[in-house]
C-alpha cells in the first residue's frame, strides 16, 4: 500500500501507485484545463507531488510544452541565477563484487584493469585536480566489502582534505558509493563528507532485480531505504538519480519524484541533488542492446519538469552527455555539472589510453575544465567553485528552507564570484582570464546591497592581488 511516511521500500516507491500515475498521466495528457491549472500551480514555486508532474510530462501539447520550459527556465533562474556549481569525479576503485548488466566493472569482466588508488595515488590524483582548479570532488567506486572497506573510504577523504598545494584544497567531498549501514553512514557524516549520493538506476523493482543478478546490490529493499539509513545516521545532504535508459522513463519519474517526498516527509528534507544520467557504451557495455534509450527532447522535457516538480533541488549533470546537450539542459535546470572528467582509476595523473582500460563509461564531453568554464562564461553563466554553504552548516533542511524562501540567492551570488576570481587568477588561460574578468565587472552590479557589493569590490580587489580573506 502506497505510504510517503513508511520506511519500506515497497510503501513509499509503491508499484500500483506508480502504475496508477501513469494511468491518470496518460488519460489526462490532453486535458489542457489541467494542464493550464498545473502550471499556475507549479508558478508557486512550491514543486508539484508526482501526479500532478507525471502530467505535465506526458502532455505532448506543443504549446503547454513551451511553457513548461518556459516555467523551468524561470524557476532556474529564481532559485540559481545564473550560477552553475563546477566539480569533478574522483575513481578510487573499480574493484567490484556486483553483476551490474550495464555496468563495465561487473564481476565477470575480466578484461578490464582492475585498480584501487593507494593514498599516495589519491595525493598524486588531487593534486592534478587542483592544479585544474577543482574545489568540489565526488568519489567515486565500486563495491567490494574486502577491498573498499570503509576504513579505506574514510582514510582517502582524510587524505583528499588534508592536501594543501598551491592555492588549492579541496572544500567538499562528495562520495557516491553503494549502500551501506547507519553505522557507517555515521562515520562518513563524521568524517565530513559533504553529499552522499546514490542513484537508485531503475525504481522499477522486477526491472531492478534482472540488471542486478548477483551480488550485495540486488538487494532492491535494502538499495531503496539507503537514503533513510544515510539520514537516520546524521548525512542531511542526500543526492539521488536514475540511470535513464535501463527502464521506461515515466516509470523512474515518476519513483524518484515519491522517492523525494518520501524523504520529505520522513525527515523534513528531500534530497539534496538529483543526477539525471543517461547509459552510455563502456568496456564491454553495448547501450544499443538497451531498449529504454531516451532521446534529446525527451530529455530536456524530462530536466525541466523535474525543475518544476522539485524547484529546491539541485539538479546534477555530467560528462556523459555531450556539450551540445548540456548547453540544452543547463538553462532549463541544472544548478551543477563536472568538467575535465576522468571516469578512470587515476586518470588524472596516468596518459590515455591505459587509463582508459579501467574507465567506467565513455566520457562524451572531452573538453578541459578551462574550456568548459569559458564556455559557461561565453554564454552569461557564473562557473561557482564556492563550498560556502557546507563549510557554514547551511546543509539539510536549513539550506533547504533557505533555498525555498530565496534567500539562498543573497550569498551565492557573491561567493560564485569571488570563487570564480580565484579560479581566473590562479588557473584559467589568458583568454577565459579576460572573458570571467569582464563577466564578473558586470555582475558585480547585480549584487542587491550596496555594503555587501562594496565588500564583494574589496575583496575582488584582494584577490587580483594575491591577498586573500
Ligand atoms: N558502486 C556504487 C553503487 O553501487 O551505486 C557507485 C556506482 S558507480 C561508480 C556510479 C554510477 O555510474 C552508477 O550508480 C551508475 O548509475 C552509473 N553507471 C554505471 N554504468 C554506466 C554506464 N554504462 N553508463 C552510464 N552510467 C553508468
Amino acid at each position: 500500500m502506497y505510504d510517503v511516511n513508511s520506511k519500506h521500500a515497497e510503501d513509499f516507491i509503491n508499484h500500483e501507485e506508480i502504475l496508477e500515475t501513469l494511468a491518470y498521466a496518460d488519460e489526462n495528457r490532453h486535458n489542457s484545463v489541467l494542464i493550464d491549472s498545473l502550471i499556475e500551480k507549479a508558478k508557486k514555486r512550491k514543486g508539484l507531488s508526482h501526479r500532478e508532474a507525471s502530467v505535465l510530462l506526458a502532455c505532448d501539447l506543443e504549446e503547454k510544452n513551451q511553457e513548461i520550459f518556459k516555467l523551468a527556465e524561470q524557476i532556474k533562474k529564481d532559485f540559481y541565477g545564473n550560477r552553475i556549481v563546477m566539480f569533478a569525479p574522483l575513481y578510487l576503485s573499480n574493484y567490484c563484487v556486483n553483476g551490474c548488466t550495464y555496468c563495465p566493472y561487473h564481476a565477470k569482466n575480466k578484461h578490464i584493469a582492475r585498480k584501487q588508488l593507494t593514498q599516495e595515488e589519491i595525493r598524486r590524483e588531487v593534486i592534478a585536480l587542483q592544479d585544474m582548479g577543482h574545489k568540489r570532488l565526488a568519489l567515486e567506486a565500486g563495491e567490494d566489502p574486502v577491498r573498499n572497506t570503509m576504513e579505506y573510504y574514510l582514510d582517502c577523504i582524510n587524505t583528499i582534505y588534508s592536501i594543501k598545494h598551491k592555492n588549492g584544497a579541496i572544500r567538499r567531498v562528495n562520495i557516491n558509493i553503494a549502500a551501506t549501514t547507519v553505522d557507517n553512514y555515521r562515520l562518513l557524516k563524521e568524517a565530513g563528507i559533504g553529499t552522499y549520493i546514490l542513484f537508485q538506476e531503475t525504481y522499477h523493482k522486477e526491472s531492478y532485480l534482472n540488471l542486478h543478478p548477483t551480488g550485495p546490490k540486488h538487494d532492491y529493499d535494502y538499495h531503496t531505504e539507503a537514503m533513510d539509513r544515510a539520514m537516520e545516521g546524521g548525512i542531511d545532504d542526500v543526492g539521488v538519480g536514475v540511470l535513464f535508459g535501463l527502464d521506461k522513463y515515466r516509470y523512474e519519474f515518476a519513483g524518484l519524484l515519491m522517492h523525494a517526498e518520501h524523504l520529505e516527509a520522513a525527515f523534513g528534507v528531500g534530497p539534496h541533488t538529483i543526477s539525471v544520467p543517461r547509459l552510455r557504451d563502456a568496456d564491454d557495455i553495448d547501450s544499443s542492446e538497451f531498449k529504454n534509450g531516451i532521446d534529446d527532447d525527451t530529455f530536456a522535457k524530462l530536466v525541466a519538469c523535474i525543475r518544476i516538480a522539485v524547484p529546491y533541488t539541485g539538479m546534477i549533470i555530467s560528462t556523459r552527455e555531450s556539450q551540445k546537450t548540456r548547453e540544452r539542459v543547463l538553462h532549463l535546470g541544472i544548478s551543477q555539472i563536472s568538467g575535465g572528467s576522468r571516469t578512470s582509476v587515476g586518470g588524472y595523473c596516468e596518459p590515455e589510453p591505459d587509463a582508459k582500460k579501467s574507465e567506467q563509461f565513455d566520457v562524451i564531453d572531452t573538453r578541459t575544465l578551462d574550456e568548459v568554464v569559458c564556455w559557461l562564461m561565453e554564454m552569461g553563466y557564473i562557473p561557482s567553485f564556492c563550498t560556502a554553504c557546507y563549510r557554514e552548516g547551511r546543509t539539510g533542511d536549513r539550506f533547504m528552507s533557505l533555498c525555498k524562501s530565496g534567500q539562498i540567492q543573497n550569498c551565492c551570488h557573491p561567493n560564485a564570484l569571488m570563487t570564480l576570481k580565484e579560479y581566473l587568477t590562479d588557473y584559467a588561460s589568458p583568454k577565459t582570464k579576460a572573458i570571467g574578468d569582464k563577466l564578473i565587472e558586470k555582475e558585480v552590479l547585480n549584487v542587491p546591497n550596496e555594503k555587501a557589493r562594496a565588500v564583494v569590490l574589496e575583496n575582488l580587489r584582494l584577490i587580483e592581488q594575491d591577498n586573500r580573506r
